[in-house]
């Protein structure tokens, strides 16, 4: 088949960011290749993003604006809708929010930002949140990623990103993978990390509870009892001052705080580190040696470091060791947190966060609000943070906040003690849900907002190590469905109508490009990449101020955002729930090859096929004590809920785990979490949970025609990851 067009764009799913070829025939996606010149993949690509993009095609894709018509029910009730047009249904929404922003004040509304829309839907939708609702809440799901990550970054360097590019993986002298199955989560990136394994002779280190793929090509793998990071990590650091492997000269130069570190570590010494996590202690001392005395050694890490009560320790635990190492600054080194979605770095970094504008510009210093307040034509800009995911439920249940308008996310999928959240959300008084299917959140909304898929519109996404690169339309919108940019564009305007005010903040762009021209304007870190430098060079990786800047592949070669890294002196501790009597088994959530994040676009896809439902896996001597096998079902039970899933026998987790994907609703693995938060990074405990499994019937509505044998998903996920 020949395609009428063939158009470059970038993989909607993780946050690699892999260079994609849409090849197109009477407006559908019916080939999906990979340029084999173009960073970052080079001709990669895993079974997403190969075969997974024919979402765009789903027939239940959202074609109208629909409004809720059985308004006088419970938020609960079956949802009737009636489709409107776009007039209807947006002077609706502009009506209801404007009468809370006179009622209640902007505070008492809070948006949804998307890790999957493009830079310029997010910062166009912080701009409305800030400039027309006068608050700053707004977040997205990064809060309940890599929060942990960010506010332990911020705290001892002052940045937050990946600090060094994908590019550098393949020539890596020594590297550690924690808390991340990179093989499932981020595809391409294992191949090139296994690569500098397999053809380069790289030193990996997995540091990791569960027996992932990276594991058998480790030459140290540390098998932490889940929770334990933070006591494995400090031993790491103890070893290194015992042994005095630091690096003194980068200590001296570019650091502050050592000698107060060094006294705090004094407990924890290896022996003590083994009896809490199980690693040997012989173990620890091991991969403490190759990490500080390797030439180049970088940590890359996932959501097992970060979705913690304690993900801001486990992050300064992991920056303390490098610091004191010296491994920052140089090609090979570095800290990495492999960020998720395939534009969550761009979310953050397009003012989606509540205390931060653009790459995270204070909202509560003076100077920069001004410069915004200034472009936005709006004196009185909020200087007060506002409030993050996590805090919402509570807020609308105390009466704080009264309306949601979600863009583009799923929070009934994705949010911690799903049962709390859902009560949370019917008692709200408008909710607002902008997407391109109907998911859980949105059976419960008033309006909903059909928007574009990424393929039907042009934009930039920036992939997690900080690459900036194009988003371009391929296909025509389905129906009437608007690009985010113009849906949130449009709202402004009629908002600012019905709240006088004027002139306005400016909602008027004909291209993102003129959206991208704004932020990078107020950005210095973007100021040199325009849309015109993307066409030619494919990506830019920021920061990049001027126009002849290169851009940054790897950063802090001469110093940190915050001057002087900080050692940040730690405690062990613990606020996970722990296993007892009545929920003996620790219960870690995460994600499989197959599908993505709340499965709103992969259980759309063919993908859904090979991996149709949730399971929940166990270790064989668990298995034996229970008496189940791989196919029976379960209820898991915690103290917040139950779900029924089948079982799938495995020792991949550790005897005394059990684990589950989070991304099918109707067995909502977070349903059993745990909505306990890590103090500062307000992100919830995903990985440590106390649950109890028990044999069951299946679900009432199970089809026994759909069964599929476990094994076979196993036998198809063996040749998933397409290599060239
Ligand atoms: Fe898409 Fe990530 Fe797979 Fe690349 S590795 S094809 S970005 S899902």
């Amino acid at each position: 088949m020949l395609a009428e067009r063939v158009v470059r764009s970038t993989c909607p799913f993780c946050g690699v960011g892999c260079q994609v070829d849409l090849h197109v025939r009477e407006d559908l996606i019916y080939r999906v290749s990979a340029p084999y010149d173009a960073a970052p993949n080079y001709g990669m690509l895993c079974v997403k993003g190969r075969f997974g993009t024919d979402f765009t095609s789903h027939p239940s894709r959202l074609t109208s604006p629909l409004i809720r018509v059985n308004t006088s029910e419970p938020r609960s009730a079956p949802p009737v809708w009636r489709q409107a047009t776009w007039d209807e249904a947006l002077d609706l929404v502009a009506d209801r929010l404007t009468a809370i922003v006179r009622e209640s004040g902007g505070d008492a509304i809070a948006a949804f930002a998307c890790a999957k829309a493009t830079n310029e839907d997010n910062y166009l939708l912080q701009k409305l949140v800030r400039a027309v609702l006068g608050t700053n809440n707004v977040d997205h799901c990064s809060r309940l990623c890599h929060a942990g990550s960010v506010a332990g970054l911020q705290l001892a360097i002052g940045s937050s990103a990946m600090s060094n590019s994908i590019a550098e993986m393949e020539h890596l002298d020594t590297f550690i993978v924690t808390g991340s199955n990179t093989t499932e989560t981020h595809p391409v990136i294992s191949n090139f990390l296994k690569r500098a394994v397999r053809q380069h002779g790289a030193r990996l280190i997995v540091v990791d509870p569960r027996k992932i793929e990276m594991t058998d090509f480790a030459t140290l793998w540390l098998r932490q009892r889940p929770g334990t990071d933070v006591a494995v990590w400090q031993a790491m650091a103890h070893v290194v001052v015992k042994e005095r492997l630091y690096n003194e000269r980068f200590i001296q130069d570019r650091t502050e705080g050592f000698s107060d570190y060094i006294e705090s570590l004094e407990a924890f010494t290896p022996e003590w580190a083994e009896g809490v996590s199980g690693v040997p202690a012989e173990d620890i001392r091991q991969a403490a040696r190759m990490y500080a005395t390797a030439t180049a050694a970088s940590v890359y890490w996932g959501m097992g470091i970060s979705q913690s009560s304690h993900g801001t320790d486990n992050t300064l635990a992991i920056t303390n060791l490098a610091l004191m190492c010296g491994q920052l600054g140089r090609e090979g080194t570095g800290l990495n947190p492999l960020r998720g979605q395939n534009n969550v770095q761009g979310c953050s970094d397009s003012g989606g966060l509540p205390y931060v504008f653009t790459a995270y510009q204070r909202v509560d210093d003076p100077a920069i609000r001004s410069r915004f307040a200034q472009a936005w034509k709006r004196p009185d800009l909020n200087p007060t943070p506002g409030l993050m995911i996590t805090e919402l439920a509570d807020a609308v249940l105390a009466g704080a906040v009264r309306a949601f308008f979600v863009m583009g996310e799923d929070p009934l999928t994705s949010e911690p003690n799903l049962n709390h959240a859902r009560h949370a959300f019917e008692k709200l008084d408008f909710l607002v849900c902008q997407d391109i299917f109907l998911n859980t959140t949105a059976e419960l909304a008033d309006v909903v907002l059909p928007s574009v898929s990424f393929a039907e519109k042009d934009g930039t996404f920036t992939n997690s190590d900080r690459r900036i690169q194009r988003v371009r339309t391929a296909l025509p919108a389905v129906g009437q469905s608007r690009a985010d940019w113009v849906i949130v564009g449009d709202l402004a305007r009629r908002l600012e109508a019905r709240l006088g005010q004027s002139p306005s903040a400016g909602f008027d762009y004909q291209h993102p490009s003129e959206i991208w021209d704004e932020m990078r304007l107020l950005t210095p870190d973007f100021g040199g990449i325009d849309y015109e430098r993307l066409e030619r060079e494919g990506g830019v990786h920021w920061p990049c101020p001027t126009t002849d800047h290169p851009g940054s592949p790897y950063l802090f070669k001469e110093d940190f955002p915050r001057g002087r890294g900080k050692f940040w002196k730690l405690e062990y501790g613990t606020e996970s729930e722990l296993p007892d009597e009545t929920y003996p088994l620790i219960l870690s959530t995460g994600r499989v090859l197959y599908h993505w994040h709340g499965g709103t676009l992969s259980r759309r896809s063919k993908l859904d096929e090979i991996w149709p439902e949730a399971t929940v896996e166990v270790h064989p001597d668990d298995a034996e004590g229970l008496g189940v096998h791989t196919g029976d079902w379960v209820s898991v039970s915690s103290r917040r809920g139950s779900i029924t899933l089948r079982v799938m026998v495995t020792g991949r987790s550790p005897q005394g785990t059990v684990f589950i994907p989070f991304h099918f609703a109707e067995a909502a693995a977070n349903i059993l979490t745990l909505d306990r938060l890590d103090l500062r990074a307000k992100i919830p405990d995903f990985k440590v949970c106390a649950v109890r499994l028990e044999k069951s019937a299946p679900p009432a509505d199970h089809d026994p025609a759909a069964d599929q044998p476990l094994t076979q998903r196993g036998a198809i996920k063996d040749q998933a990851v397409l290599v060239h």
